[in-house]
């Protein structure tokens, strides 16, 4: 790898005092690296150095990127449900009839709010882990 820094030429920079990344001139030169550099801007002279510090940002690594959808969800069902009266919770069936923000207690799944009706049989209703599609005013088990 080659470069061409040399005292007295310009350099991009992290500034400790603008706290920007700016023009800077090479001051002083260690071997090939520029060792202290002078900020065109605030004319202040520090230590070379590309980016701000780097100690605080590698501390969280924290691989909570793919939960973040669920995350949502879950926020939105408990905003949904804070304050509401889960003893009038219906219990759910596929042959029940249920209405939009209408509370629902699924067997499998718990409790739920009905988020929307996406048919006259199907509701599309949001659970502690996520919006889920279930069935409503199905009445084939009896009658064809
Ligand atoms: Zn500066």
């Amino acid at each position: 790898m080659i470069n061409n820094y040399s005292a007295g030429g310009d350099i991009e920079a992290w500034c400790t005092k603008c706290k920007l990344e700016l023009s800077h001139t090479i001051v002083a030169m260690v071997e090939d690296s520029p060792k202290k550099v002078k900020c065109n801007t605030c004319n202040g002279q520090h230590n070379y150095r590309l980016k701000p510090s780097e100690k605080t940002r590698t501390k969280s690594k924290n691989p909570a990127r793919k939960t973040k959808l669920q995350k949502t969800s879950y926020n939105e069902y408990v905003s949904r449900l804070t304050g509401a009266d889960l003893s009038i919770a219906k219990k759910y069936s596929i042959k029940g009839n249920f209405e939009q923000d209408e509370i629902i207690d699924h067997s499998k799944f718990g409790i739920g709010i009905v988020l929307s009706i996406i048919q006259s049989n199907k509701i599309k209703i949001l659970f502690e882990d996520g919006p889920k599609l279930l069935i409503q005013n199905n009445e084939s088990g009896t009658a064809g």
